[in-house]
């Protein structure tokens, strides 16, 4: 997929915002844009799409996408995470750039900015724009009561600035235990927006940051942090999602301060004034997406990791055999909007069957495997079929086809049903690019179930058509048993049974887990298959999408996972 193409959804309000400020000239003649995620789990689909629209924007017009670690939270947060989220996201086919605030170019640590935030604060203090004060939790959010009634003011609101240092200084040398005090920004009681009321900017935690230990034990809130993490690294455009729009007056109030305090960035004399825009951000059915909850999943054990295929996780679906391209064509095609909405699973679905039916190499497999004896074949001969129909530049590949050969249960029936043109007694079937063969019986075991299906060939068909040009309709894919290679298969399923798993709120979605989601398999797989590498994506004919899998394959002996089966009725608006 070419990322840069013009298409409608990509011309979206967010887009002609950035345009007209590009050329206002409020850029400075870069577009600055960031992606700052929370090392505090992996990421996700969603935040695939956070990643398309701030990586996406910037590309579009030139400019550079900083990646930021927003790692002012000290708890949950870990290099592990960080590095996840940096692999995820250069898998995703981006790459940050810009000046980085250490050895790489366009990285970015929040936490490398406490020093300066803590300076901003005490300058608030200074200008009598910030206080402390020691209201309880319960206390200060009864102070500042409803959106339709004035708050009430703080018995710390006016005391004077000297007072007021001291004690952050305190605060920010541990004599205070957590929650005693916090720095509250002077604002307005009485604003209809409840953020605008004295919101805290800092809070005492007695907690060790991943990278600074017990440097700090006072943490800037978000609110503070991020318009300063954005004016601070140059960042023109700050998207985000649409939660964060009764944040914005805070954020610009933020801004209005660097901007006194002489902080604002000046790009081609050109000062930088960062801003923020909302987009809804992406809900998918059939899963569920916040990270505590994908936690749950992983600890209590009803998925295999962070990285289990099932997992709207980009590492899952990574391993499930997606590919970027279909993740950044999914992303564009629900584009970007103002308004919350649900998306299906099955459009990510679509977007990758397109992508895997272009480039996939097409092989055969058997997953239930019933062995079918051809009484009359004498020798071994190679079959030789395309690549991939759809593309000459593959080239061709040999198959092996002797007197025995695997194929599907399901394309054998005893006693055929209605439209069923396969396989039957008395009934030609082709196997596909090899010959016609005819069923002359079944042998079963004890309990009834075939074990061998008995055929004779046409020895005018090789090739896959009989010579007296009689139509034989069902074709069937096989796998040669003398060369075929066993392997395991996995058959992933939808996670949960419902379109909602959070109908009756997160404390009930694990009833709704479907207990079908991954059914494991032993099959016969072409030999051709045996050598593929780690990560290699197929179409098994007739079958669907796969990929080896990374982790549990061995050299000789890959495991697939089933991406997506061939087809469903699924069609894009
Ligand atoms: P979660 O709620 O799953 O814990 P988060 O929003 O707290 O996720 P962050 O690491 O803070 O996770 O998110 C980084 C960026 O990704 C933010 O800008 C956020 O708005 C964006 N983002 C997160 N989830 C989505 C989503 N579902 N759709 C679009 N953007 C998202
Ligand atoms: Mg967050």
């Amino acid at each position: 997929m070419d990322e840069t193409k013009e298409s409608d959804t990509s011309r979206h309000f967010l887009r002609q915002w950035i345009e007209e400020d590009h050329a206002a000239g409020r850029t400075g003649g870069t577009v600055v844009t960031r992606f700052p995620p929370e090392p505090n789990g992996y990421i996700h689909i969603g935040h695939a799409k956070a990643v398309c629209v701030d990586f996406g924007m910037a590309k579009l017009f030139g400019g550079e996408c900083h990646l930021r670690l927003d790692d002012t939270n000290p708890t949950k947060e870990s290099d592990e995470y960080a590095e996840n989220i940096k692999n995820d996201i250069r898998w995703l086919g981006w790459q940050w750039s810009g000046a980085g605030d250490g050895k790489e170019p366009g990285f970015y640590n929040a936490s490398n900015m406490f020093d300066t935030m803590y300076q901003i604060a005490e300058e608030l203090i200074r200008r009598g724009q910030a206080y402390c004060c020691n209201l309880t939790q319960d206390e200060w959010k009864e102070y500042r009561g409803v959106p339709e009634k004035p708050g009430r003011p703080s018995p710390s609101r006016d005391t004077d600035p000297e007072r007021n240092l001291r004690i952050f200084r305190e605060m920010r040398d541990g004599k205070y235990a957590d929650g005693e005090w916090c720095l509250r920004a002077k604002i307005d009681m009485a604003s209809p927006n409840i953020h605008f009321r004295d919101p805290v900017i800092y809070r005492i935690r007695h907690v060790s940051h991943y990278h600074l230990g017990d440097k700090w034990c006072i943490y800037p809130m978000y609110d503070f942090a991020h318009p300063i993490e954005d004016a601070l690294e140059g960042v023109t455009h700050s998207m985000c999602t649409l939660e964060f729009e009764v944040h914005r007056p805070l954020y610009d109030w933020v801004v209005d301060r660097m901007d006194e305090q002489g902080l604002l960035v000046v790009r081609n004399g050109v000062k930088i004034r960062p801003q923020q825009r909302e987009f809804a951000r992406l809900n998918i059915t059939w899963t569920v997406m916040s990270k505590r909850l994908l936690l749950q999943l992983v600890t209590e054990g009803h998925v295999a990791g962070w990285d289990d295929p099932r997992m709207p996780t980009v590492c899952g679906m990574r391993r499930r055999g997606f590919t970027p391209g279909a993740i950044r064509e999914f992303c564009d095609r629900v584009g970007v909007t103002k308004v919350e909405s649900e998306s299906d699973p099955a459009l990510l679905e679509w977007c990758v069957r397109e992508e895997l039916n272009r480039t996939a190499l097409r092989r055969m497999a058997v997953l239930d495997p019933v062995k079918l004896v051809i009484e009359n074949f004498e020798g071994a001969r190679t079959v030789s079929k395309p690549n991939n129909p759809l593309d000459e530049s593959a080239g061709m590949r040999k198959v092996p086809f002797s007197k025995e050969v695997w194929i599907d249960r399901a394309d054998f029936m005893e006693v055929p049903e209605k439209k069923f043109f396969r396989l039957a007694p008395d009934r030609e079937v082709r196997l596909r690019g090899a010959c016609i063969v005819k069923c002359t019986g079944v042998e079963k075991d004890a309990d009834g179930k075939i074990t061998t299906i008995r055929c004779t060939w046409d020895e005018g068909s090789w090739g896959g058509n009989p010579s007296d040009g009689r139509k034989v309709k069902g074709t069937i894919h096989w796998v040669d048993v003398a060369t075929g290679v066993k392997a395991e298969v996995r058959l992933y399923d939808r996670l949960f049974t419902v379109p909602d798993p959070l109908r009756d709120g997160s404390d009930g979605f694990l009833k709704y887990l479907n207990p079908d989601s991954l059914k494991t398999v032993t099959a016969y797989v072409e030999p051709a298959l045996a050598a593929a590498a780690l990560g290699e994506r197929f179409q098994f004919e007739r079958t669907g999408y796969f990929v080896v899998d990374s982790k549990d394959s061995t050299p000789g002996a890959p495991v697939f996972n089933r991406t997506v089966t061939l087809k469903d009725g699924y069609k894009p608006a």
